[in-house]
């Protein structure tokens, strides 16, 4: 049994609600319908973060919980980095809890843990874990969860120190072979699990036909409903996390968890995972090849590469072209799951054979090794691109000032890079944020500035750092060029993130 043992397994994703802005009307109303619709259906559980649906999601609950009296448990999301103190974990449900109009909320979660060093960091003195044990001992809070996106071994190791009731992970058939041992960990130390992604972030709704073989024979040939079917088959997984855009697509995963597995589900597991291991090029994650002379991480270039076999979907507000496309899928586990970011682009195999010989799906690893960093050299992911970036912007061009935009994760990024490439830089860093509750309010000792503060503070570049909405936030900027400031996109075009 686990904290989330009780609740409907499908949990409702609020990330994904068709809103385009703060002043779409019309998609918020269709929003809470969809929540309203989900809560009557029986669905208890809601996920949600403070940025979710353009920032909308939170809003959208309030309304659909005052429309209906089903029960429900929501989340409350404090990520590290955005909030380090106990204090501010506080004040961030003290802003949920207003935002959706709530006394309490079920499930505090530590949102977003990328490795052990985060965790530890939560986990320090007058940290965000301190400030949901006052949280829970005010009952303001109920349970203390977190999502981890940090390697299956990190996850593993965050489990057993029990300091979660509740985890969410990303998990599919897609990344099977890897999570199993994290599904194992959760369910014997009675740890609830929500799980995402559960249709390898569109890979498997977007290719039926080649994962077709998750179907059993009671499946009805339904590759959505197998893939949904299959992220629960592990007794450990109590809730899978459906984000819906739409009525139809609600409808759709109500049916799949409305009644019980027509397979039983040890065997559903089973018989996938087989599938899984005799896909034809397709890396399962075993890690047999791991152990590269010339520490290149094979298992986790060759499992990113899956990416490769499937039609690309779009991603990161990002439509095309098809390679950028693939880039994206490709390496984005990379950097996010397995922290790879190569210095150069320059491809230090030796060929010396020894993973070929490993690979139980005897796969061509040393060819996909060198179109790798072909492919990153294209796509400037590479520490040394990232260094050229910041010499073409910014070094030795007499700048002042130098404003990045929005602060968080990007504006972090470059400022560590920044001094590690170049030294303690000539000029100031300012930091603006679109967010009101930001304004005149302190992230990494400086302060983060409203952008109506742009013509008396005259920096005299503004760097967009964010990669999903560049181009949003220059059109909404380019107004102030008239004042002389200049902006400039961190990410060329056919750019990888920086951070994913
Ligand atoms: S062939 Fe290349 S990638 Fe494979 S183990 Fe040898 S050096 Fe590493
Ligand atoms: S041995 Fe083959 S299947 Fe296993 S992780 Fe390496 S490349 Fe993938």
């Amino acid at each position: 049994m686990s904290i989330f043992s009780n609740h409907f397994p499908l949990g409702l994703g609020t990330s994904r609600f068709p809103i385009s802005g703060p002043n779409d009307a019309q998609g918020i109303e269709a929003s809470v319908q969809l929540a309203c619709k989900a809560l009557e259906s029986g669905v208890t559980y809601v996920d949600v973060g403070y940025n979710y649906s353009a920032g909308m999601a939170p809003f959208v609950l309030k309304e659909a919980f005052e429309r209906t009296d089903r029960p429900f448990s929501v989340t409350g999301k404090v990520m590290y980095g955005q909030d380090r103190t106990a204090d501010d974990a506080c004040k961030r449900i003290e802003l949920y809890l207003k935002t959706m109009g709530l006394e309490k909320i079920q499930y505090f979660t530590c949102w977003t843990i990328w490795n052990y060093d985060i965790f530890e960091n939560i986990m320090k003195r007058g940290g965000i874990y301190e400030g949901a044990l006052r949280m829970k001992e005010e009952g303001l809070i109920d349970h203390i969860c977190c999502s981890l996106h940090a390697i299956p071994e990190d996850i593993q190791k965050i489990i057993k120190t029990k300091a979660f009731e509740g985890i969410t992970i990303s998990y599919s058939m897609l990344s099977a072979a890897n999570m199993l041992p994290v599904l194992d960990a959760a369910y014997e130390n009675d740890i609830g699990v929500a799980v995402m992604n559960p249709l390898g972030g569109g890979v498997i709704a977007q290719n039926k036909d080649y994962f077709s073989f998750a179907c059993g024979d009671k499946d009805n040939g339904n590759t959505t409903h197998a893939a949904l079917r299959f992220a629960k088959a592990h007794p450990a997984v109590d809730i899978v996390l459906g984000g819906v855009k739409s009525e139809e697509e609600l409808e759709d995963s109500l049916e799949v968890f409305s009644r019980p597995d027509p397979e039983p589900p040890a065997e559903r597991l089973e018989r996938v995972m087989t599938s899984v291991a005799g896909l034809q090029g397709f890396c399962t994650g075993c890690k047999y090849c791991e152990g590269c002379p010339q520490k290149i991480p094979t298992p986790a270039i060759m499992q990113a590469r899956n990416a490769l076999l499937f039609e690309p979907a779009s991603t990161y507000n990002r439509t095309g072209p098809e390679e950028l496309l693939y880039h994206i899928q490709m390496f984005r586990p990379l950097l996010h799951d397995d922290g790879w970011l190569p210095d150069t682009a320059e491809n230090p195999c030796i060929k010396c054979g020894k993973c070929e010989k490993q690979c139980t799906q005897k796969l061509g690893i040393i060819e996909a090794v060198s179109d790798t960093f072909r492919r990153a050299k294209q796509a400037y992911f590479t520490k040394e691109a990232h260094k050229e970036r910041l010499q073409e912007l910014i070094y030795e061009k007499g700048y002042k000032k130098v404003g990045l935009y929005p602060n968080g994760g990007f504006s972090n990024l470059i400022i560590k890079l920044y001094e590690e490439f170049f030294g303690t830089p000539d000029f100031e860093w300012l930091q603006f944020n679109s967010d009101p509750k930001m304004w005149g309010q302190k992230a990494d000792e400086r302060m983060v500035h409203s952008p109506s503060e742009i013509p008396e503070l005259m920096p005299d570049l503004i760097l967009i750092c964010t990669y999903k909405y560049d181009q949003d936030i220059l059109d909404s900027l380019s107004k102030y060029e008239q004042c002389g400031v200049k902006f400039e996109k961190l990410h060329r075009v056919s750019e990888m993130p920086w951070v994913f």
